[in-house]
């Protein structure tokens, strides 16, 4: 009998969220994770950055200690949901009375290129890490966060660094051509040999990074038949489409009341929050998730801060300007669709970012012309 017992698959930060989120609420019953890896939760952002670097000692990564049985090397194979059972790899049932599925994300895997490095866990970046620790050169397939990152740590290393992209600037997807221009140069002005509009797949040795997206792990919940739309789908509550399951984190996308989108988004922060949202809601506490998404990525001396779902846009206006590649002061793209405002990107700017982010959730119709004009007050307007 599983009496009130909470499964959580996943051992990451949407977890421990979960974990704090039920906890705060007063639930006393037994709360078990389930987690693949070896480790207990740490938080992965610092990996393709200061842990590179060697200024983020191992012991820092881990998350603080939770009221939970965390069982590691645990990969759970089936979800039997008649009998609100979890099965092992190992043989092993667990009953559950709620199901928290947090399983994440993984890298998406070049075909035939499974030899080459990825990065998503600890002993990824340790190997990465010792490559850096050669100086012998890097080569990076897709510019993306986390091939500008490891870019960014590879050349302020002093290792000489190789970047291959389709797409005809960094990051396009999210910024746009010309602020994608812009990081591209920035990059090339720090010594990384940028290659765009890469058409065909360069050979890459032994050691070359890929790091070209990544995919949902949804497979477990597919396989039960829960509902899945480029990620598992559930509601403002975190409830998937069958009774009892939840799903929280990169692995989900969940409606958000802010956007009247469903969203799915890669981000620290939220993996977090959404945990501790849809812990809460386990436990009976159920308002909706509406934060409106966050994150970060630092590259050389510049801090990017983003603030969004994600979701395309047909209009950027920008708030100050950007600088020349090593001189650059603080300005935000803002990104419009059809007139409303759905994200933002700044540049060393932290604070438009905060207000802008005030500004989204409070749902507050602003126009382009306020969003550029740095003599209009954001948070006033939120
Ligand atoms: C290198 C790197 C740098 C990043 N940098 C930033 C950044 O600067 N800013 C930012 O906001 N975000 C960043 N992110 C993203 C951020 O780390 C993720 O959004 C966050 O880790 C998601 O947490 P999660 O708990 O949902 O998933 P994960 O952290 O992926 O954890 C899921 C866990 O579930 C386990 N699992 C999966 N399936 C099973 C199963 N069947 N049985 C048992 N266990 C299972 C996995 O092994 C994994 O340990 C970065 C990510 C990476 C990899």
């Amino acid at each position: 009998m599983a009496g009130r017992r909470v499964v959580v698959v996943g051992g990451g930060v949407a977890a421990h969220g979960a974990v704090a989120g039920l906890r705060q609420t007063g639930f006393r019953d037994e709360v078990v994770i389930l987690g693949r890896e070896g480790e207990p939760p740490y938080e992965r952002p610092p990996l393709s950055k200061r842990y590179l670097l060697h200024e983020v000692p191992r012991h820092q990564l881990f998350l603080p200690p939770l009221e939970a049985e965390l069982l590691l090397r645990r990969e759970v194979v089936w979800i039997d949901l008649d009998r609100h059972e979890v099965h092992l790899a190992n043989g092993e049932r667990l009953a559950y009375w709620r199901l928290l599925l947090a399983t994440g994300a993984r890298p998406r895997v070049l075909p035939g290129g499974e030899h080459l490095l990825y990065l998503r866990e600890l002993r990824d970046a340790d190997r990465l890490r010792r490559h850096l620790d050669t100086g012998r050169p890097l080569e990076v397939l897709g510019a993306g966060f986390i091939g500008c990152e490891v870019a960014a740590a590879a050349r302020l290393r002093g290792v000489p660094v190789t970047v291959h992209e389709a797409l005809d600037q960094p990051l396009r997807r999210v910024l746009g051509p010309e602020l994608g221009a812009w990081l591209g140069e920035v990059h090339r002005a720090r010594g990384v040999d940028l290659r765009t509009a890469v058409r065909e797949l360069p050979s890459l040795g032994q050691e070359a990074l890929v790091a070209i997206g990544t995919d949902p792990n949804v497979e477990l919940a597919a396989a039960a038949g829960i509902h899945c739309e480029a990620g598992i789908a559930v509601d403002e509550l975190g409830r998937t489409s069958a009774p009892d399951v939840y799903a929280a984190g990169d692995c989900a996308r969940f409606r958000s009341p802010l956007f009247d989108s469903p969203i799915r988004v890669e981000h620290f922060q939220t993996a977090h929050r959404h945990g501790i949202s849809v812990g809460r809601a386990i436990a009976g506490y159920e308002r909706p998730f509406a934060e409106a998404p966050w994150f970060w990525s630092d590259q050389y001396d510049l801090n990017l801060q983003y603030v969004g779902g994600g979701l395309p846009w047909d209009r950027a206006v920008i708030r100050g300007r950007p600088g020349a590649p090593r001189l650059t002061p603080p300005f935000t793209a803002f990104f419009l669709r059809l007139g409303r405002l759905v994200g933002a990107l700044g540049v060393n700017d932290g604070r438009t970012i905060s207000q802008c982010r005030r500004l989204l959730e409070s749902r507050v119709a602003v126009t382009a012309r306020q969003l550029a004009d740095p003599l209009v007050d954001l948070k006033r307007l939120a």
